[in-house]
């Protein structure tokens, strides 16, 4: 399966000005290219090349690989927007939208991101360094970091080309990688329900809980820090405040992480699949007090559902989205639904057939339910792909 990892440059000045020189080099020329492509009716890699190559290694600066790259680029702009025009995204030919889009050649942003291959990028996973070509020749020894995980991932299963990028200030080396999966279990022996709430951040059908009670209270808390910061507006109030949000962001992915490790082991190791809720279904079912409304709609769940269906993946482990609308009224033994089965947030009791459990894990039962019935119906496993970042 593929994967999408995103590596942190840590240049010096000096390496960073000559990225950047590069990056806005690169990108005049693509779209330089893509203005003669236009104009002389030449969007393939050989006709074009035959106008332009020269041309762009001279006034550039460019090498061989980065020339061809520019040319390539502009090729292949102009193939997605014959298939963007063909689909009807600029409406009917004709249209003033579709003339208008047609009628005039591609631009690149100064900023867009520029591939590189083996011949122009290497990597040294030992020193965590790149060699990596630009304008003002080869630079080497620039420093990169990411998640440790990510960098283990990168070591072992990089293919092709990496892009370079500059987002909000910084440099990035985005990689893709092809890690291998092992084959869907195709006979579960059943199914994993797992749910996702506040309270508890997930409850699975086995028992398991994870609390959001320290993460809540800890998220509270940044949370007036942050509100407080930004209201004072001065500069350096403001980049504590975003320094708040990324600490907070990255302790929630730790913490995903390290949930869904532990639902998908267990899935692996008992031979089952895993039941999610599909994820639309978690906020228009959610009646909250407010205080709570700005904990749910902030909290990643889209990622720890993520998460977990991509770990699930890559060991073989088949999972089902299901429908959970009143997973949460409804009876997991019986399963007469009605409000009156919850009389509080963390007790269910069943009105017709007695039967109590916690709230969230009879929440649980049922999304098993459901799932391993749609299993049986002939459901297929949806795990999506999924990109990581650091
Ligand atoms: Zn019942």
């Amino acid at each position: 399966m593929k994967l999408v990892v995103r590596a942190k440059l840590l240049p010096t000045p000096v390496q960073a000005a000559a990225l950047e020189a590069t990056l806005y080099a690169c990108n005049e020329a693509a779209t330089w290219a893509a203005q003669a492509a236009f104009e002389k009716d030449a969007r393939r890699p050989l006709g074009l090349r035959k106008h332009t190559y020269a041309e762009i290694k001279e006034r550039w600066g460019l090498g061989a690989q980065a020339a061809q790259h520019a040319i390539k680029r502009a090729c292949d702009a102009y193939s997605t927007l014959k298939a963007n025009l063909r689909g009807g995204r600029y409406g009917r030919p004709g249209s003033k939208r579709y003339t208008r889009t047609s009628g005039k050649p591609v631009v690149f942003r100064p900023e867009a991101a520029q591939p590189y291959d083996d011949r122009m990028l290497s990597w040294q996973h030992q020193t965590r360094t790149v060699s990596i070509w630009t304008t003002a020749g080869r630079l080497k020894g620039v420093a990169f970091t990411g998640q440790a995980e990510q960098l283990a991932v990168l070591a072992d299963h990089r293919q092709g080309e990496s892009d370079l990028v500059r987002q909000g200030g910084n440099w990035f080396l985005i990689a893709t990688c092809e890690i291998p999966e092992k084959t869907l279990n195709a006979h579960p022996v059943g199914f994993v329900g797992v749910d996702l709430g506040i309270v508890n951040i997930a409850a699975t059908s086995d028992g398991e809980r994870y609390s959001g009670r320290r993460i809540n209270r800890k998220r509270e808390n940044d949370r007036a820090v942050r509100s407080k910061l930004q209201k004072r507006g001065s500069k350096s109030a403001k980049r504590r405040a975003k320094k708040y949000a990324g600490k907070e962001a990255r302790r929630n992915k730790d913490i995903n992480h390290k949930i869904s490790k532990r639902i998908v082991a267990e899935a692996e190791r008992t031979g089952r699949g895993i039941a999610l809720e599909e994820l639309t279904g978690i906020r228009e079912r959610a009646r909250l007090r407010k205080p709570q409304r700005t904990t749910l709609h902030s909290w990643p769940f889209a990622q720890l559902g993520s998460f977990i269906a991509y770990k699930a993946k890559k060991a073989g482990v088949p999972v089902i989205h299901v429908d959970a609308a009143y997973t949460s009224q409804e009876c997991s033994q019986c399963h007469h639904t009605a409000r009156s089965n919850r009389p509080s947030q963390a007790r269910f009791a069943c009105k017709v057939c007695g039967f109590v459990e916690h709230a969230d894990h009879n929440s649980s039962h049922n999304i098993a339910h459901r799932g391993w019935m749609s299993w049986v119906r002939g459901a297929r496993s949806t795990a999506p792909a999924l990109t990581l970042t650091a």
